[in-house]
């Protein structure tokens, strides 16, 4: 992609109401744009990042089976009505008249319409288990929109319904998703810190969120510090809880392990039994004719917040510091002398070439050279190729790594050759 042809409305200026760094980097290096309160449009570099982050998701989610759909934004109150969450979801579901004077919502959450689904179509046992899941816009009317993405109305979540015969099969799904979490936040670059959790609105008796510890979360946590070398498996026993939860008096946390800090919820995973199944007469026939109601999971990430989440850990006074797995270009190539021949014809060689394995970004704007690098900077893409008008002359390239400031310089050929496989 050629940068004249690219639309980052990077901006120079800090804007004044954005408190947090992933929310000022993500308006300065052109990633969102407000449109209401709580609502952001996806600019192209933060489009780039969500594809990706759905990517690695997807492929998890392949490998435990679990089916990828669409279900509807807009669903019918009648859905809601049979469990009692019409009523009971409160003021934070958006309610919708269609012109028949109907009434709608705005998906805040699919529990519903998955219970849906699966009574339509599945009647026998041997069809289980089945983990349907999918990525999707969900509207929330949060009383406090904050934090840009990170807290909005409209936001991009990840969300997983499974169906299983008895107990002991649901709680080998719901081990199978912890793990396959954990596995995810990781290919994402980030440290997830699993924590027992309140069911909450969505009720039930096991749960699970998945933390990002940042001074700018606004979860508490309190953790034992063993947590980082626990194997996976043993991760979900109690090692971290979040303030709701902790109890000095029966905490299970030994007292000189404990840690408090801030974290970014960025899942949360519930098994709920039969709440849905049973209100929403959804069932099976075992080998005896007898009706099953299955017993139900649902599965949460929050893709657009976890964009903020990993900038929040992954940033520095400069700007963004994408992890290669995430970023909306592989390499960047900085032409610094756009009017210099020998620079263009350099450039152009490097980016033909690498173009045609690796995402890049060739930056042939006509800037001033610190803004051409500040901006670099600020968009956080992990490697950077850079085109200077001496270095060209003897055709060398310098080669910098954002995350380091590590510079090589290196031929125009050995710059080819590493990035093209
Ligand atoms: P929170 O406690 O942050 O309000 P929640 O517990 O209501 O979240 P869940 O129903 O568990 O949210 O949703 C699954 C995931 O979706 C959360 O773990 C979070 O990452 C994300 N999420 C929830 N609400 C929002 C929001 N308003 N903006 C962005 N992401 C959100
Ligand atoms: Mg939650």
């Amino acid at each position: 992609m050629l940068f004249t042809d690219f639309f980052a409305p990077t901006l120079k200026d800090t804007p004044a109401d954005a408190k947090i760094a992933s929310h000022q980097l993500m308006l300065r290096a052109g990633l969102i744009s407000q449109t209401a309160s709580g609502i952001y449009c996806w600019l192209p570099l933060a489009t780039r990042v969500i594809e990706k982050i759905a990517k690695v998701i997807c492929e998890e989610q392949d490998r435990i089976g679990a089916n990828k759909v669409y279900f509807t934004t807009v669903q019918p109150a009648e859905l809601w009505m049979e469990s009692g969450r019409y009523e009971a979801y409160g003021k934070e579901m958006l309610r919708i008249k269609d012109r028949k004077d109907g009434n709608f919502l705005y998906s805040p959450t699919n529990e519903e319409q998955a219970t849906d689904i699966f009574r339509k179509y599945v009647k026998s046992y041997k069809n289980l288990p089945i983990m349907l899941y999918q990525i999707h816009w969900k509207f929330r009317d949060e009383i406090r929109p904050r934090f840009g993405v990170m807290r909005g109305r409209e936001f991009l979540m990840k969300d997983g319904y499974s169906f299983d015969i008895d107990f002991e099969q649901a709680k080998k799904t719901y081990q199978s998703v912890f793990k396959s979490y954990l596995k995810i936040f990781r290919r994402l670059g980030l440290v997830p810190v699993p924590v027992q959790a309140d069911s909450g609105a969505i009720g039930g008796n096991m749960s699970h969120e998945f933390q990002i510890l940042a001074n700018t979360g606004e979860s508490t946590l309190y953790y034992d510090k063993g947590l980082f070398s626990a194997r996976d498996d043993e991760l979900m026993n109690i090692f971290a809880v979040t303030d709701e939860k902790y109890d000095p008096k029966t905490s299970k946390i030994p007292e000189n392990e404990l840690a408090i800090s801030k974290g970014i919820e960025v899942g949360h995973i519930f098994y709920f039994d039969t709440k849905y199944s049973e209100s929403m007469n959804a069932f099976v026939l075992n080998e005896k004719g007898e009706k099953i109601f299955p017993k139900m999971g649902s599965y949460g990430i929050g893709v657009s917040r976890l964009v903020a989440a990993i900038i929040e850990a992954s940033h520095d006074d400069r700007g963004i510091i994408w992890p290669e797995t995430v970023s909306p270009f592989y390499v960047t190539l900085l032409n610094l002398h756009t009017r210099n021949e020998k620079c263009n014809e350099m450039s152009l060689k490097i980016y033909d070439a690498i173009s045609t394995s690796k995402e890049i970004l060739y930056d042939n704007r006509e800037i001033t050279v610190g803004e051409k690098l500040a901006d670099a900077d600020l968009i956080g893409i992990p490697w950077q190729i850079i085109v200077g008008q001496k270095n060209a002359e003897n055709n060398i390239v310098e080669l910098k790594n954002r995350k380091t400031g590590d510079i090589v310089r290196a031929s125009i050929n050995e710059i080819i050759s590493r990035f093209v496989v």
